[in-house]
């Protein structure tokens, strides 16, 4: 039984406040100590999530009001771990740090095996050690430093430095931070300047989630959550599918591979399991919380935001629960008119003209939605008489100027297909009209058939091989062309090119 304890400091680490205990206790013998704290000797301690907290609290001075609740809310990083957990999740790992010695409280967050690492050190801010050691005579761990990714501190925008104490062990030491345990080197404080303001943005976001008891989510209901704000930011398809390559983009030119790296998340783009792709992907597999909080932050969203959303879509394939259809007539009543009182106006306007109306369409009705209203602002008129001679003209010379183009193009050839001129066009609503007979006539004349684009690829990879200096062998061709297997048929043909051409006439 304890005869006093400290005072706890605000967002002081439990293990700090052990450690303050143990310091003014004068307790030097570790045995004496374990059987003083936790009635026995020998159980292993975790540093950040501490367990078996009731053997604690029924050591503590007879009137003492703390409760373990206390302790795993306001001292451990309980809340940064569970925050993106299911509800049952969660409560078993509080149920273990409160009384089971045996369980591995890492193991069922999924931290054991996770690639991101906890601390490998207790980290310290210099200039809050320095104020603490004046202002109060002693010094203590905040929680919030010990964050995984937590570069600087929040209050001084310093940056964190890694004491001597190794947070690893399981058999703790119980060390207060003092100019001991606290080293200041000289440290580089502009060598991640570049990233400061980003990591201030990360800190934040990881202290709302120490200071908040959030509602837990289903892990389903996160990823579907991450692909509505995808959609709205044109990274995933009205289906539901990422668009992976542009995602994978976009989150390095935002952070950059260095700062990544630093936050133990770069990004291997050759791999088809880069941790982006299989964070949005639907997986059971536990998501370490920094990688969450660099989604939301990549993504412009508070944590807090995605805890208050209460409904998603996600994929497509999902079913929405069904909504009575009185209300949702009267809904599409109610947007029909919006969208009659506002001609010419596109979704972002009419989006920000009916506010909550547009949001509970999208979640609801979002097929309807799509369907009647319009895409872009300027909006032709239906009645309009269309000269499609002129329109067939017009097209023409657009078409062909297409063909032309991929056929021009300096890279690996493209094989001209009704697709591929279609992507060249800025207009193509209207391409597979029958009346735009020139236009269609020309069209399938000029779509290459597999053979001919074959050649032509042959036939490029030759001239950039003579570029390069490359030893012309038919499979060397097969393989700068991109050929894949062994296919006889294709090195045929490359035999035929080589035979019957010089390099003159190929080029
Ligand atoms: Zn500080």
């Amino acid at each position: 039984m304890m005869n006093f304890f400290p005072i706890i400091y605000e967002d002081e680490l439990f293990y700090s406040i052990i450690s303050r205990y143990k310091q003014t206790s004068g307790i030097t013998s570790k045995t004496a100590f374990a059987k003083d704290l936790f009635g026995k000797v020998g159980r292993p301690q975790s540093l950040f999530l501490p367990k078996n907290i009731n053997c604690v609290i029924s050591n503590l001075p007879i009137n003492s009001k703390l409760t373990a609740e206390n302790f795993i809310l306001e001292n451990s990083l309980f809340r940064f771990f569970t925050a993106f957990l299911s509800k049952t999740k969660s409560e078993d790992v509080y149920k273990c740090m409160i009384d089971r010695e045996s369980d591995n409280v890492e193991r069922g967050m999924g931290i054991v095996g996770s690639k991101v690492k906890i601390n490998k050190t207790l980290n310290f801010c210099p200039v809050c050690l320095k104020e603490d050691m004046e202002g109060l005579g002693e010094s203590y761990w905040r929680r919030l430093q010990q964050v995984p990714g937590a570069l600087y501190c929040l209050k001084h925008s310093t940056k964190l430095i890694e004491s001597n104490v190794i947070a690893t062990d399981t058999k703790l030491d119980y060390v207060c931070p003092d100019n001991d345990s606290c080293k200041i080197q000289p440290t580089n404080q502009n060598e991640t300047n570049n990233y400061k303001n980003l990591n201030i943005k990360y800190v934040e976001n990881a202290s709302l989630l120490l200071r908040n008891s959030f509602e837990r989510k289903e892990l389903k209901f996160i990823i579907n959550f991450y692909i509505d704000r995808l959609r709205e930011r044109g990274l995933a398809s009205k289906g539901g599918s990422v668009y992976i390559s542009e995602l994978q983009n976009e989150f390095i030119n935002f952070y950059s591979r260095e700062y990544l790296n630093m936050m133990q998340s770069d990004i291997d783009l050759d791999s088809e399991t880069n941790w982006v792709r299989m964070f949005v992907r639907n997986n059971n597999k536990n998501r370490s919380p920094l990688r969450h909080l660099l989604m939301l932050q990549f993504l412009n969203i508070e944590a807090s935001e995605l805890f208050n959303t209460s409904s998603v879509l996600g994929k497509n394939t999902i079913t929405i629960k069904p909504i009575p259809k009185l209300d949702r007539d009267v809904m599409r009543q109610k947007w029909l008119e919006v969208v009659k009182n506002n001609p010419g106006a596109a979704r972002p306007e009419l989006k920000k003209i009916s506010k909550g109306l547009y949001t509970w369409m999208y979640r609801h009705d979002w097929e309807w939605l799509n369907q009647v209203t319009p895409r872009k602002s300027k909006r032709k008129v239906r009645k309009e008489i269309i000269d499609w001679e002129v329109k067939d003209n017009e097209y023409l010379i657009l078409v062909k100027e297409a063909v032309e183009q991929i056929l021009a193009d300096d890279g690996k050839p493209i094989r001209v297909t009704r697709a591929s001129i279609r992507r060249r066009l800025v207009e193509t609503r209207e391409i597979n009209n029958k009346k735009l007979v020139r236009t269609n006539n020309y069209i399938n004349d000029n779509i290459e058939d597999i053979d001919n684009f074959r050649l032509r690829k042959i036939r490029w990879a030759i001239r950039e091989m003579i570029k390069l200096n490359i030893k012309i062998t038919p499979c060397k061709i097969q393989l700068f062309a991109g050929f894949g297997g062994n296919d006889k048929y294709i090195k045929k043909m490359i035999e035929d090119c080589i035979d019957e051409s010089t390099p003159e006439d190929i080029y």
